[in-house]
């Protein structure tokens, strides 16, 4: 089922997607350069944490994290497990579209594995890289025979509910203005000014949804040290690696600073409901 604010209260999710994106995005482009962020990412967990404590959300968040990070970095992981809820976001980080079901199915088990070795629990919920499930019922099936919850689908309305049986469902709310916008977070959150995104989470929850924030672990960040260096150790063609070298500044470089200024806005003005698995249909 999906699940609903039906009393339309003024209050959002705040979810981080808590990914390496050096090591998949160098992964994605068959480069073979490798960094080891994890004092870095420690550093961006400990500011997350830092802001919660703030606005006094205190019993946590939902982090999906990606196996591959898991795996690399097991000991943040499970200092970030003391205080939140872990879920997965793939093992590999490839957008589900581009995967057959049977490798899809392949890299949930993958996560599942690592999570399980590291965590010694079961993980309860996922979200696709890049919500890359759209609308495919066969995505949903498979994700249901191993978790909870979900929440990868976009939607703006109530349509299409059927295809949550057996699991539930905290879709993500698309706008249609200007271009179909995800409520709210990515490069959304760092270009609309904050009175716009501020109208989009009311639209939002006027059509009795939870406005959902994803955060990622280099939109905290200012000081490049996630970005991948196209021009070395591929086979990328020059047009490609101009490409996403430009790409990438919209990703990791351009106006994190207001992100955070967003993001320290919005938690004044709505409440935060915390760890998804906390409130299940
Ligand atoms: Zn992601």
């Amino acid at each position: 089922m999906i699940i609903k604010n039906l009393k339309s209260e003024k209050k959002i999710i705040l979810t981080i997607d808590f990914e390496d994106f050096f090591f998949d995005f160098s992964s994605e482009i068959k480069s073979n350069q490798i960094k080891n962020l994890e004092n870095h990412l420690m550093k961006i967990y400990l500011e997350i944490e830092y802001i919660l404590k703030e606005n006094s959300i205190d019993k946590g968040v939902t982090f999906f994290t990606t196996g591959n990070l898991i795996e690399r970095y097991p000991d943040l992981v499970k200092e970030i497990s003391l205080k939140n809820e872990i879920a997965l976001h793939s093992y590999e980080h490839n957008s589900p579209k581009n995967l057959s079901y049977e490798k899809f199915e392949k890299d949930l088990n993958d996560a599942i594995l690592v999570y399980k070795k590291v965590l010694k629990q079961d993980p309860k919920g996922y979200r696709a890289p890049n919500f890359g499930v759209g609308d495919d019922i066969n995505y949903y099936k498979i994700i249901s025979k191993y978790f909870k919850y979900d929440s990868s689908y976009q939607l703006n309305n109530f349509l299409k509910e059927e295809k949550f049986d057996g699991i539930d469902e905290f879709p993500i709310f698309k706008n249609n203005f200007l271009l179909p916008s995800r409520i709210i977070g990515g490069t959304f959150l760092k270009v609309f000014p904050y009175y716009m995104i501020k109208k989009f989470i009311l639209e939002c929850i006027r059509n009795k949804f939870y406005p959902i924030i994803y955060l990622h672990p280099y939109e905290l960040n200012t000081d490049f040290s996630f970005y991948v260096n196209c021009f070395k150790e591929n086979d990328l063609n020059i047009g490609e690696k101009l490409y996403w070298s430009l790409r990438q500044l919209q990703w990791i470089g351009y106006s994190n600073f207001f992100v955070k200024k967003k993001l320290n806005f919005l938690l004044k003005e709505f409440k935060v409901l915390g760890r998804m698995e906390n409130f299940l249909g």
